[in-house]
């Protein structure tokens, strides 16, 4: 077990435990730990991509891939009626704080916009 894994990295490798709601070979959903809304989910690709920048044109099957899972996952939490929110925090000012792609799923409430 390498030191400089990341949280998520430990998730997919079942290093520490999630609440998962989805998983195929490529990606993985479970509940965030500190929800930000009634249903918030993060989807995950189980390649290690620090962040959409680091996305390239060989991540292009993956990356459609992730987008339809999210919205597979969205429709099997029962969020599609209400809607929801998507998002991919990328880089400080982004307010990313896992370095591990991911995409929140938010939902459950009507959310506010702009974000802070
Ligand atoms: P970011 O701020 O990078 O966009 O989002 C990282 C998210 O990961 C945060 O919403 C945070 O609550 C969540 N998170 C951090 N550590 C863990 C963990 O160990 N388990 C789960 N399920 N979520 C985590």
């Amino acid at each position: 077990m390498s030191d400089d894994k990341t949280i998520f990295k430990r998730i997919i490798d079942k290093e520490i435990p999630a609440d998962i709601v989805h998983e195929d070979d490529l990606c993985l959903a479970f509940h965030d730990v500190a929800p930000a809304a009634p249903i918030h989910v993060l989807v995950i690709p189980k390649k290690e991509v620090t962040n959409v920048a680091a996305l390239t044109d060989q991540d292009a099957a993956l990356a459609g891939h992730l987008m339809l899972t999210v919205g597979q996952v969205a429709r099997q939490l029962g969020l599609e009626e209400g809607g929801y929110r998507v998002v991919a925090n990328c880089g400080s000012d982004g307010g990313q704080t896992v370095d591990h792609l991911h995409f929140h799923i938010l939902g459950g409430r009507a959310l506010a916009w702009p974000p802070g």
